[in-house]
Protein backbone atom coordinates (compact mmCIF):
# COMPACT_ATOMS: atom_id res chain seq x y z
CA UNK A 1 0.00 0.00 0.00
CA UNK A 2 2.92 2.29 1.11
CA UNK A 3 4.78 1.67 -2.16
CA UNK A 4 1.24 2.25 -4.38
CA UNK A 5 1.05 5.53 -2.49
CA UNK A 6 4.84 6.67 -3.07
CA UNK A 7 4.38 5.57 -6.93
CA UNK A 8 0.97 7.86 -7.03
CA UNK A 9 3.00 10.82 -5.76
CA UNK A 10 5.55 10.35 -8.20
CA UNK A 11 2.95 9.67 -10.88
CA UNK A 12 1.81 13.10 -9.94
CA UNK A 13 4.97 14.63 -9.68
CA UNK A 14 6.73 13.98 -13.34
CA UNK A 15 3.18 14.94 -14.64
CA UNK A 16 3.18 18.33 -13.20
CA UNK A 17 7.26 18.81 -14.24
CA UNK A 18 6.03 17.70 -17.76
CA UNK A 19 3.16 19.90 -18.06
CA UNK A 20 4.07 23.21 -16.50
CA UNK A 21 5.13 26.05 -18.38
CA UNK A 22 8.07 28.25 -17.79
CA UNK A 23 7.04 31.05 -15.83
CA UNK A 24 8.04 34.57 -15.53
CA UNK A 25 6.12 37.81 -14.25
CA UNK A 26 8.03 39.52 -17.05
CA UNK A 27 8.17 37.83 -20.43
CA UNK A 28 4.64 35.83 -21.57
CA UNK A 29 6.03 32.85 -23.35
CA UNK A 30 4.06 30.87 -25.90
CA UNK A 31 4.67 28.47 -28.80
CA UNK A 32 3.42 29.73 -32.17
CA UNK A 33 4.95 26.15 -34.18
CA UNK A 34 6.20 23.60 -33.55
CA UNK A 35 9.52 24.80 -31.47
CA UNK A 36 9.21 27.91 -32.18
CA UNK A 37 8.54 29.74 -28.99
CA UNK A 38 7.61 33.60 -29.02
CA UNK A 39 9.05 35.47 -25.94
CA UNK A 40 7.24 38.78 -25.67
CA UNK A 41 9.11 41.14 -24.11
CA UNK A 42 7.15 43.94 -22.80
CA UNK A 43 5.52 44.24 -26.98
CA UNK A 44 9.00 43.45 -28.51
CA UNK A 45 8.85 39.92 -29.85
CA UNK A 46 11.66 37.77 -29.60
CA UNK A 47 12.01 34.15 -31.41
CA UNK A 48 13.24 30.77 -30.18
CA UNK A 49 13.59 28.66 -33.01
CA UNK A 50 14.62 24.96 -31.34
CA UNK A 51 16.52 23.18 -34.17
CA UNK A 52 18.25 18.99 -33.32
CA UNK A 53 21.71 20.57 -32.86
CA UNK A 54 21.23 24.37 -32.13
CA UNK A 55 18.36 26.82 -31.48
CA UNK A 56 18.07 30.48 -32.79
CA UNK A 57 17.35 33.18 -31.08
CA UNK A 58 15.70 35.94 -33.21
CA UNK A 59 16.16 39.55 -31.49
CA UNK A 60 17.04 40.17 -28.04
CA UNK A 61 14.30 42.60 -27.23
CA UNK A 62 14.69 45.84 -24.66
CA UNK A 63 16.88 44.27 -23.04
CA UNK A 64 15.74 45.20 -19.11
CA UNK A 65 15.59 41.69 -17.89
CA UNK A 66 17.07 38.12 -17.96
CA UNK A 67 16.37 36.81 -21.91
CA UNK A 68 19.01 33.98 -21.62
CA UNK A 69 17.86 33.14 -18.25
CA UNK A 70 14.27 32.71 -19.78
CA UNK A 71 15.66 30.84 -22.93
CA UNK A 72 17.83 28.10 -20.70
CA UNK A 73 14.10 27.91 -19.25
CA UNK A 74 13.06 26.38 -22.88
CA UNK A 75 16.57 24.91 -24.39
CA UNK A 76 19.69 23.82 -23.00
CA UNK A 77 20.97 23.64 -26.37
CA UNK A 78 23.85 25.66 -27.68
CA UNK A 79 22.63 29.65 -29.05
CA UNK A 80 22.53 31.03 -32.19
CA UNK A 81 21.80 34.55 -31.85
CA UNK A 82 20.95 37.23 -34.53
CA UNK A 83 19.16 40.76 -34.72
CA UNK A 84 16.75 41.81 -37.84
CA UNK A 85 17.90 45.16 -37.35
CA UNK A 86 19.81 47.26 -35.06
CA UNK A 87 16.83 49.23 -33.05
CA UNK A 88 16.88 49.13 -29.19
CA UNK A 89 13.90 47.47 -28.97
CA UNK A 90 15.23 44.39 -30.83
CA UNK A 91 18.89 44.24 -29.54
CA UNK A 92 18.76 45.15 -25.91
CA UNK A 93 19.92 42.49 -24.59
CA UNK A 94 22.61 41.11 -27.02
CA UNK A 95 24.61 42.40 -23.77
CA UNK A 96 23.98 38.77 -22.40
CA UNK A 97 25.26 37.24 -25.39
CA UNK A 98 28.98 36.57 -26.46
CA UNK A 99 28.47 36.71 -30.22
CA UNK A 100 25.65 38.36 -32.08
CA UNK A 101 24.75 38.08 -35.97
CA UNK A 102 23.75 41.44 -37.55
CA UNK A 103 23.98 43.04 -40.89
CA UNK A 104 26.41 45.40 -41.84
CA UNK A 105 24.56 48.07 -42.59
CA UNK A 106 22.90 48.22 -38.40
CA UNK A 107 26.12 47.21 -36.85
CA UNK A 108 26.58 50.87 -35.73
CA UNK A 109 22.84 50.68 -34.64
CA UNK A 110 23.08 47.49 -32.62
CA UNK A 111 26.62 48.07 -31.07
CA UNK A 112 25.13 51.37 -29.20
CA UNK A 113 22.00 50.10 -28.41
CA UNK A 114 23.05 46.89 -26.88
CA UNK A 115 25.70 47.93 -23.56
CA UNK A 116 25.04 46.59 -20.06
CA UNK A 117 25.37 50.85 -19.97
CA UNK A 118 22.40 50.99 -21.67
CA UNK A 119 20.88 48.53 -19.59
CA UNK A 120 21.34 51.21 -16.60
CA UNK A 121 19.90 53.98 -18.12
CA UNK A 122 16.81 51.82 -19.18
CA UNK A 123 15.85 50.12 -15.54
CA UNK A 124 16.73 54.13 -14.36
CA UNK A 125 13.97 55.71 -16.64
CA UNK A 126 11.95 53.08 -14.93
CA UNK A 127 9.48 53.12 -11.81
CA UNK A 128 11.15 51.17 -9.73
CA UNK A 129 7.95 49.16 -9.25
CA UNK A 130 8.27 48.38 -12.90
CA UNK A 131 11.34 46.82 -13.14
CA UNK A 132 12.44 43.08 -13.43
CA UNK A 133 12.40 41.02 -9.79
CA UNK A 134 13.37 37.73 -9.03
CA UNK A 135 14.44 35.56 -11.72
CA UNK A 136 13.40 38.29 -14.22
CA UNK A 137 16.48 40.63 -12.85
CA UNK A 138 19.61 40.48 -15.09
CA UNK A 139 22.46 39.46 -12.23
CA UNK A 140 24.84 36.92 -15.31
CA UNK A 141 27.93 37.78 -16.77
CA UNK A 142 27.91 40.69 -19.45
CA UNK A 143 29.72 40.52 -22.55
CA UNK A 144 31.05 43.07 -24.84
CA UNK A 145 29.36 41.31 -27.59
CA UNK A 146 31.28 40.38 -30.70
CA UNK A 147 29.21 41.57 -33.98
CA UNK A 148 29.01 39.35 -37.05
CA UNK A 149 27.58 40.78 -40.35
CA UNK A 150 25.54 38.79 -42.32
CA UNK A 151 24.40 38.96 -46.24
CA UNK A 152 21.90 37.95 -48.22
CA UNK A 153 22.31 34.10 -48.30
CA UNK A 154 23.41 33.31 -45.11
CA UNK A 155 22.02 30.23 -44.03
CA UNK A 156 22.31 29.18 -40.22
CA UNK A 157 21.49 25.06 -39.96
CA UNK A 158 20.54 24.13 -36.60
CA UNK A 159 20.98 20.43 -37.68
CA UNK A 160 17.16 19.65 -39.16
CA UNK A 161 15.90 23.41 -40.00
CA UNK A 162 18.08 25.62 -41.79
CA UNK A 163 17.56 29.46 -41.66
CA UNK A 164 18.16 31.74 -44.82
CA UNK A 165 19.08 35.28 -44.03
CA UNK A 166 16.96 37.60 -46.57
CA UNK A 167 17.87 41.41 -46.74
CA UNK A 168 15.16 43.58 -46.80
CA UNK A 169 16.40 47.49 -46.53
CA UNK A 170 13.39 50.03 -45.52
CA UNK A 171 12.93 50.62 -42.05
CA UNK A 172 16.58 50.48 -41.15
CA UNK A 173 19.09 50.18 -43.92
CA UNK A 174 20.54 46.67 -42.47
CA UNK A 175 17.17 44.81 -42.03
CA UNK A 176 16.67 41.45 -42.49
CA UNK A 177 14.33 38.80 -42.79
CA UNK A 178 15.03 34.95 -41.35
CA UNK A 179 13.05 32.26 -43.60
CA UNK A 180 12.80 29.13 -42.37
CA UNK A 181 13.16 27.11 -45.57
CA UNK A 182 11.81 23.61 -44.71
CA UNK A 183 8.53 24.87 -42.59
CA UNK A 184 7.94 27.89 -44.62
CA UNK A 185 8.40 30.76 -41.65
CA UNK A 186 9.29 33.94 -42.23
CA UNK A 187 10.69 35.57 -38.92
CA UNK A 188 10.38 39.51 -40.17
CA UNK A 189 11.92 41.96 -37.78
CA UNK A 190 9.83 45.69 -38.32
CA UNK A 191 9.68 45.09 -42.34
CA UNK A 192 6.27 42.85 -41.77
CA UNK A 193 4.54 43.93 -39.09
CA UNK A 194 0.86 45.65 -38.36
CA UNK A 195 1.59 49.19 -38.05
CA UNK A 196 5.75 49.59 -39.80
CA UNK A 197 7.39 53.02 -38.90
CA UNK A 198 9.28 54.52 -41.93
CA UNK A 199 9.26 57.76 -40.25
CA UNK A 200 12.47 58.00 -38.30
CA UNK A 201 15.49 59.97 -38.99
CA UNK A 202 17.33 56.31 -39.80
CA UNK A 203 14.84 54.90 -42.70
CA UNK A 204 15.24 54.80 -46.25
CA UNK A 205 13.19 56.66 -48.91
CA UNK A 206 9.53 54.74 -48.69
CA UNK A 207 10.63 54.18 -52.64
CA UNK A 208 13.07 51.60 -51.29
CA UNK A 209 11.32 49.88 -48.77
CA UNK A 210 8.56 49.19 -51.84
CA UNK A 211 11.18 47.26 -53.56
CA UNK A 212 12.01 45.29 -50.37
CA UNK A 213 7.88 44.34 -50.31
CA UNK A 214 7.94 43.53 -53.83
CA UNK A 215 11.11 41.21 -53.35
CA UNK A 216 8.93 39.40 -51.26
CA UNK A 217 5.86 39.18 -52.97
CA UNK A 218 8.07 37.73 -55.75
CA UNK A 219 9.31 34.88 -52.96
CA UNK A 220 5.31 34.58 -51.21
CA UNK A 221 5.23 30.69 -52.00
CA UNK A 222 8.60 30.18 -50.10
CA UNK A 223 6.67 30.78 -47.00
CA UNK A 224 2.67 30.79 -45.06
CA UNK A 225 3.08 32.69 -41.87
CA UNK A 226 4.97 35.56 -41.20
CA UNK A 227 5.99 36.04 -37.41
CA UNK A 228 6.85 39.70 -37.06
CA UNK A 229 8.94 41.38 -34.37
CA UNK A 230 5.65 43.39 -32.58
CA UNK A 231 2.46 41.35 -32.78
CA UNK A 232 1.01 38.27 -33.47
CA UNK A 233 1.87 36.08 -36.42
CA UNK A 234 0.48 37.05 -40.01
CA UNK A 235 -0.19 35.02 -43.03
CA UNK A 236 1.98 35.27 -46.09
CA UNK A 237 -0.02 37.79 -48.21
CA UNK A 238 -0.54 40.70 -45.31
CA UNK A 239 2.58 41.91 -47.37
CA UNK A 240 0.47 42.40 -50.32
CA UNK A 241 -1.41 44.94 -48.04
CA UNK A 242 1.52 46.31 -47.52
CA UNK A 243 2.68 47.13 -50.94
CA UNK A 244 -0.99 48.17 -51.90
CA UNK A 245 -0.20 50.40 -48.74
CA UNK A 246 3.21 51.93 -50.13
CA UNK A 247 1.85 52.84 -53.57
CA UNK A 248 -1.07 54.80 -51.93
CA UNK A 249 1.22 56.83 -50.19
CA UNK A 250 3.79 57.16 -52.51
CA UNK A 251 0.57 57.93 -56.06
CA UNK A 252 -0.99 60.12 -53.00
CA UNK A 253 -4.32 58.52 -53.42
CA UNK A 254 -4.38 57.44 -49.90
CA UNK A 255 -5.53 60.07 -46.86
CA UNK A 256 -3.36 60.16 -44.56
CA UNK A 257 -3.76 60.73 -41.08
CA UNK A 258 -1.02 62.72 -38.53
CA UNK A 259 0.34 60.06 -36.74
CA UNK A 260 1.63 60.36 -33.07
CA UNK A 261 4.12 58.51 -30.53
CA UNK A 262 6.79 58.74 -27.97
CA UNK A 263 9.39 59.28 -30.02
CA UNK A 264 7.96 62.01 -32.44
CA UNK A 265 5.53 62.28 -35.08
CA UNK A 266 4.49 61.37 -38.47
CA UNK A 267 1.89 60.26 -40.82
CA UNK A 268 0.08 57.75 -41.33
CA UNK A 269 -1.97 55.57 -44.22
CA UNK A 270 -3.78 52.33 -43.38
CA UNK A 271 -5.21 49.83 -46.43
CA UNK A 272 -6.36 46.25 -45.73
CA UNK A 273 -4.37 45.18 -42.63
CA UNK A 274 -1.83 47.41 -43.28
CA UNK A 275 -0.54 50.48 -42.08
CA UNK A 276 2.71 52.69 -42.63
CA UNK A 277 3.93 56.01 -40.55
CA UNK A 278 6.20 57.84 -42.55
CA UNK A 279 7.60 61.44 -43.47
CA UNK A 280 6.33 63.10 -46.70
CA UNK A 281 10.35 64.32 -46.69
CA UNK A 282 11.59 60.86 -47.31
CA UNK A 283 9.36 59.44 -50.08
ZN1 LIG B 1 12.71 48.73 -35.52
Amino acid sequence: MKKRAILLVACILSTLIVNSQPTSSWFVVKEVAKDVWQINDKGAVIYLIIGHDSALVVDTGIGAANLVGQIRKLTGKPLIVINTHGHGDHAGANYQFEKVYVHQADLDAAATNSTPERLKAVLANMPEEQRPSGDDQFKGKTFNTKLIPVVEGDVFNLGDRWLKVIETPGHTPGGICLLDIGNKLLFSGDTNNGLVWLWMKDALPLSRYLLTLEKQVQKIDEFTTIFPGHGDPLPADFIKDQVACVKAILDGSCQSKPYESFAGDAKVCTVGRASVAFSPENL
